[in-house]
């Protein structure tokens, strides 16, 4: 027997078994089909079976070839291959929709109504909240313990800025911590801020969020699930068909196996083991992880080089330009960095690494390149963010074969006062989209969503524009960074599968890959670039199933 037909008469005989549906191609016919494909002509109808793509042409031609086969006609409508968002986190998506939305709130008075009028909907236990930015508030000082006390003045309340690297917590959510938190000391990687007399002011930056994290009950099992699920079901209603989730924790990793085994994964998830952690120990005793079913793997390390911007908590080679003396946070001493890039590359683990700073990148860079050796371009190390660079080190990356999984967002949310925390020179090796690509580097593309939206229609748009919803500034934010409609999509989807050594199975459409792509009711490829962040998301469709559908 062929192996062509042995696989056939197995799927006959697992859908046999499954229910009455039997393997049938099908074909869709749209206005354009994008592959993304370098080789492959212009078409207008997909065929697939099984999940699988057998070919892609004009729908006379497929349904010539394919007889008999079920007929969708999308009209219109444009097809490009599943987005995927190289750097997210499904989870806190989740969780995010399980607590107090802070995001754009534009004053502090804003942001304790909408935490007001949440906490009357939770009457009990801890008031959580995230998204939180005195950069958007007059003044644009941190908050304090203070303005929550007046609310709640017995209920713990904690709050994470947008950036995720501060925390906000009232009185008593401080005097939950273990520790005494009054004195002068300061823990590692992190820092409390305090008033003249020493008492904390009630923000926490980096390590010190653990703190007060520490302090909050567990969440169970079935909340883990939920958030999981909320988040993965948010993202496809966006167009994305794949994510990669930077940290995830042996828990979070089982949570997802279960959704995998149960067929209620409706994407494809690339997590990265959450830090030096027992993930890590995990992949390295067991080898790295893909589920059967083709949803679900685990082959990557996430670890964090240094803080964020925003915080002033990303490592610098010189003061902060509004902060004298002030350089930022390394997370991870060079030794230590070196010890888990080593161990990663023995069990075959793939190295993603948040860095910020022009110091955070040079650090990873330097830690890389004594790592990985002459071959070292075939492991795909990734650095996450690679926001600042120092001028010298832009074309390591290529050098390196290291990836660069960036956001376009993170410039279009940064850029009001981006410059004012690095001053006009280091700007220019900041969010260096174009030079980074023009010198060889590979970008994935992604959000860092929930610290940016999930919806990379404004990934596109940002990238493309450099400005913000409005089109401000004119022109675009130090435009020459700017990448063209082809090459953001590019990066969101075979850049990204690429990132994710997915590029054989997902990231274009060509026969004998999956069946992920999306349906959208404009190309996104011949309108302005100032409209992709209107697109709309027709369908979702994974494995050839359709996973989303507008109105539904
Ligand atoms: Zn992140």
């Amino acid at each position: 027997m062929g192996r062509s037909r042995l696989r056939a008469a197995l799927v006959v005989g697992l859908l046999a078994l499954a229910g009455p549906a039997l393997a049938e191609v099908t074909v869709l016919g749209a206005k354009r089909i994008h592959s993304m494909e370098a080789d492959q002509p212009p078409a207008t109808a997909i065929a697939w079976e099984d999940g699988r793509i057998l070919a892609l042409g004009t729908p006379e031609e497929l349904q010539a070839r394919y007889p008999g086969a079920r007929l969708l006609d999308m009209g219109d409508a444009t097809v490009i291959p599943g987005l995927i968002d190289a750097h997210g986190h499904v989870a806190s998506l989740g969780f995010e929709q399980m607590q107090a939305r802070l995001a754009g709130a534009s004053s502090l008075e804003e942001a304790l109504r909408r935490l007001e009028e949440f906490a009357r909907g939770q009457p009990e236990g801890w008031v959580l909240g995230r998204g939180w930015d005195q950069n958007l508030w007059p003044g644009q000082e941190f908050p304090t313990a203070a303005d929550l006390d007046a609310l709640f003045p017995d209920r713990p309340v904690w709050l994470r800025r947008v950036d995720g690297h501060a925390g906000w917590a009232n009185s008593a959510a401080m005097a939950l911590v273990e520790r005494d938190l009054s004195g002068d000391w300061q823990p590692d990687g992190g820092r409390i801020l305090r008033d003249d007399q020493g008492r904390p002011t009630g923000i926490f930056v980096d390590a010190a969020m653990d703190l007060v994290s520490a302090a909050m009950p567990a969440g169970d099992a079935a909340l883990s699930t939920r958030a999981l699920e909320l988040g993965m079901a948010s993202a496809v209603e966006h167009g994305l068909t794949g994510v990669h989730d930077a940290g995830v924790s042996l828990r979070q990793l089982e949570a997802y196996r279960a959704l995998a085994d149960a067929g209620r994964m409706p994407m494809r998830v690339y997590a990265m083991a959450d830090g030096d952690s027992a993930a890590l120990a995990h992949l390295c005793e067991a080898g790295v992880y893909a589920h059967p079913g083709g949803r679900l793997q685990m082959r990557a390390v996430k670890l964090f080089s240094d803080g964020a911007l925003g915080s002033r908590g990303a490592a610098l080679l010189e003061d902060y330009s509004d902060e004298h003396g002030n350089r930022g946070l390394l997370l991870l001493t060079p030794e230590k960095m070196s010890d888990v890039v080593a161990r990663a590359r023995d069990c075959g683990v793939q190295v993603a690494t948040h860095a910020i700073g022009d110091r955070g990148n040079r650090l990873v860079l330097d830690t890389y390149e004594a790592a990985l050796g002459p071959d070292g371009a075939a492991l795909r190390w990734r650095i996450e963010h690679a926001q600042i660079l120092e001028p010298g080190d832009l074309p390591r990356l290529a050098e390196l074969g290291v990836i660069a999984s960036m956001q376009p967002t993170h410039a279009t949310s940064d850029m009001p006062w981006a410059e004012d925390r690095i001053g006009p020179e280091r700007v220019l090796g900041a969010y260096a989209w174009r030079r980074l690509r023009d010198s060889g580097a590979r970008l994935a593309l992604g959000s860092d969503f929930p610290v940016e939206s999930v919806d990379p229609r404004l990934g596109l748009y940002s990238a493309v524009t450099r400005t913000d919803r409005e089109g401000l500034p004119e022109g675009g934010w130090h435009p020459q960074e700017k990448l063209t409609a082809f090459e953001a999509l590019r990066g969101f989807t075979l850049d990204a599968a690429w990132a994710g050594f997915a590029e054989d199975e997902v990231g274009s459409l060509g026969p004998g890959k999956r069946a992920d792509f999306v349906v959208l009711a404009e190309d996104p490829l011949a309108i302005d670039g100032d409209g992709l962040d209107e697109l709309t998301v027709l369908s979702t469709w994974v494995d050839g199933e359709a996973v989303y559908r507008r109105g539904e």
